[in-house]
This record gives structure tokens, sequence and C-alpha cells, in this order.
């Protein structure tokens, strides 16, 4: 990590672990604007910033064939201005709740063993499903019952790494959730340890916000932050942090759909009320200021995360992206950001509000999980009715128009 000039951070001496914070948001008063860049892409270049021409299509067809929203029956769409002759009614929309599909098979308690995993699997080497950090993941078929799997092989090259991905089984086996990856089995051998998860073939969500042909709505983003603050609930129910949360470990269930599952638990780990966990580790762009600063991570550690994400999704900018990292992480500690760019115009003042309440430096100050699913924009449904009729785009909205 790279050197910090350390006197231009605001040192927070907060050491509560209150997942009860009081609304307060005074620590918000001094946002600064900063200069905001899109998010880091290597492959996305200006042009391919520009909006294809055939978008309207997609997006009619896309609206056609959206299955997780439920209409209301007895409240036809009319136009605005039909609704306001026939008197005051309540406009709702009522997103779809249910949960993703889950896992093919029961939550299962995995011991890692260790026989030869060729015997039970077949790995298919060639198809590579992403690099993680310490190895490849693989799509992999069971032998004896054709499920097909994803296998993610992690190399270590002693034994205290063995045990670094052992604790990642041990919290595995403690989450029992639709919106959280299954662990269906684990083998180790001299040189690696492999988990047998749960396969899912939708892509990065990462993937959908640097895709500019993928027409994110507002609306779409509820459902999928929703599904992510439902995971977050539960895992901090069970006393577990993630503590890596950020889009590329945000899987999508399907193209067509958004339904989402959480993946990559190598970081996570039980919360313990009295013990103080320091990490160093972590992506820049979504490392919360206690992490930087070495001081307790908690519960709140992940819903900083979760508003730097929900962030990135309606605006396709990362809030705190500098020049480098350097410049990052003094964003972050300086916990400079704001909604000055032109993405956030057509934006809901719910969504900023969202926002505005998880990207506060003081950790005991952000909202809970559980608060988060009771904030209008993830639960007002006359809002969500607004959202719907104004299909607002998010961060291509205000992409440079079509070269002609
Ligand atoms: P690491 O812990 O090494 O970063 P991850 O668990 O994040 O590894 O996996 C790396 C990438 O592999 C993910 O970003 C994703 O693209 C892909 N991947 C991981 N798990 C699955 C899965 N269960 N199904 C499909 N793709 C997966």
């Amino acid at each position: 990590m790279p050197s910090l000039p350390m006197s231009t951070c605001e040192i927070n001496q907060d050491s509560k672990d209150s997942t009860d914070p009081q609304e307060s948001l005074e620590d918000h008063a001094e946002l600064i604007g900063s200069a905001k860049r899109r998010v880091k892409d290597e492959t996305l270049e200006k042009e391919d910033l520009k909006k294809s021409r055939v978008e309207d299509e997609l997006e009619k067809s896309k609206e056609e064939t959206k299955p997780e929203i439920n209409e209301p029956k007895e409240e036809p769409e009319k136009p605005e201005e039909s609704r306001s002759e026939d008197g005051p009614t309540t406009e709702e929309y009522i997103i779809d709740c249910s949960p993703s599909p889950s896992a093919p098979f029961e939550h299962r308690v995995v011991t890692t063993k260790s026989h030869q995993i060729t015997a039970y699997y077949t790995i298919n080497r060639d198809e590579i499903l992403g690099g993680g950090r310490f190895g490849m993941v693989h799509k992999c078929v069971e032998k004896s019952s054709g499920l097909t799997l994803a296998a993610k092989i992690i190399k270590t090259r002693n034994q205290k790494e063995k045990e670094v991905v052992k604790s990642e089984i041990e919290v595995m086996n403690q989450l029992n959730h639709a919106n959280l990856i299954q662990l269906y089995a684990a083998y180790e051998s001299r040189s690696d340890v492999t988990l047998i998860m749960e396969y899912v073939e939708g892509g990065e969500l990462f993937d959908r916000i640097i895709d500019e042909n993928y027409k994110l709505t507002e609306l779409d983003t509820v459902l999928l932050i929703r599904q992510i603050t439902e995971g977050l609930q539960y895992m901090h129910k069970m006393y577990i942090l993630h503590l890596d949360l950020k889009p590329e470990n945000i899987l999508c269930v399907s193209r067509e759909t958004n339904k989402i599952k959480i993946i990559d638990f190598g970081l996570a780990r039980r919360y313990k009320p009295r013990e103080k966990l320091r990490v160093n580790f972590g992506t820049p762009e979504f490392l919360a200021p206690e992490v930087i600063n070495y001081e307790f991570v908690s519960f709140p550690t992940d819903m900083w995360s979760l508003g730097v994400i929900t962030y990135m999704l309606l605006s396709g900018l990362s809030p705190f992206l500098g020049d480098d990292d350097n410049e990052t992480l003094n964003n972050i500690l300086e916990c400079k950001w704001s909604f000055e760019e032109a993405e956030f115009t057509d934006i809901s003042e719910e969504a900023k509000d969202f926002i505005t309440r998880l990207l506060i430096k003081s950790k005991s100050w952000r909202m809970s999980a559980s608060q988060s699913l009771k904030h209008p924009w993830l639960s007002d449904r006359s809002l969500h009715y607004r959202l719907h009729q104004k299909k607002n785009k998010c961060h291509s909205t205000h992409a440079p128009p079509p070269e002609s």
C-alpha cells in the first residue's frame, strides 16, 4: 500500500461498533465536490461510451421480457394526466422481493477431503470463469450427478495458506441464504485447495456497470441493491463480515433477470464484539476509511461498500477514484465525494439520500443493513411506481451521442 500523507486525514477515534446508528448526518456536512472518474476499465475506450442507436429497441424488448417486476393488476398503467383527473389515487408499484433461485442442492456443512478431485469432478480447465487473487475459477461437472458447478482452485504453498482457505470454507459453512453463493464440497492436495461451489452464469455485476448497451434503470438498481442488502443483513445476523464487497464479487444469476448472488468469502470473518479486528487488504476504491486507518472494522464497514456499489450502479462512476491509489485513498479518508456529476441529474432524491446515509466517515452513523432495507428508496412502493413510470436510465443517460 502506498504511504499516505496522513496529515490530510482526520483520524477517526470512534471505536463504537454500533449496528444501530442514529440517523444523524453531521459527519457528512463537510462533503466537498470531487472530480469523479468513470469506472476503471482499461478496455473501456471513450468511443465505447457512445450509445448504440439500437438501444431504444433493446430497451423495449428488455421491458417486455423483464419477469421480476410485478405490475399490480388492479392499477393498470395510466398517463399522469388521466390519473389526476381521477382524483388522488395512490399509485404503487410492487417490486419483486422474492429471493434469488436457491442453489441446486441443500445447504451442506463441508469438510475438506484429500481424495483425488478428478475422480469425482470433470474440471473444464479451458473454461475459466474468473481469475482470482490466488487462483482460477473453472466450470466443472460432478461425475455422479451431472451437476454443473464452479471450481475455485486456490494455490497454497504451506499449511498457513491452507488454513486461510479453510477459514473461507468455515464461513461459507455458516451461510445458508439464496443471495450468498453456496459451497458444495472442498478438496485439498499438496499444492492447492479447491472449493466446489454453486455455479451462476450471468456474469459479474461489474460488467453491467461498464456495459453501455446494458440499459440499467434506477428501478433495476433498487432491485439489485435490495438483494445485496438482504444478503448482508443475513450475514450480519450471523455475525459475519464480508469485508470485500465490490461489483466484481456480485454475480448475476442470468443475463435476463436482476437476481444476484454475493461471492468470494476469502476475506470474510466472524465478528467478535470485543476483538480489535484490523485489516489491511482490499481494492483501494472500495476500502472504507476505517480499513485504511487500521481501525476496528465492523458491520458498518460492509455498509460503506454498499454505498460505493450503489453510487457506481447509478452513475457508472467510482466515487473516490483518483489518478492513482494514493489519491483514491486520500479521497476516501477525506470522505470527498458528491453528486455534482451530470450522471446524477435524473436520479431520485431518495437514491441520493440512501447513499448519503452510507458514505459517512464515522462508521457508527451509517445505516445498518436492516435500516437500509426500510429506507424509502428500497421500500416505498409509490416511489417505485414513479421510477417505473419514469424509466430513467442510470449512467448511460449522459453518455456522448452516437457518431453519425
Ligand atoms: P478470489 O477470491 O480469488 O478473488 P473469486 O471468488 O472472487 O476469487 O472469483 C473470481 C471470479 O471468478 C469472480 O469474479 C467471478 O467472475 C468468477 N466466479 C467465482 N465464483 C463463481 C461462481 N460460483 N460461478 C460463476 N463464476 C464464478
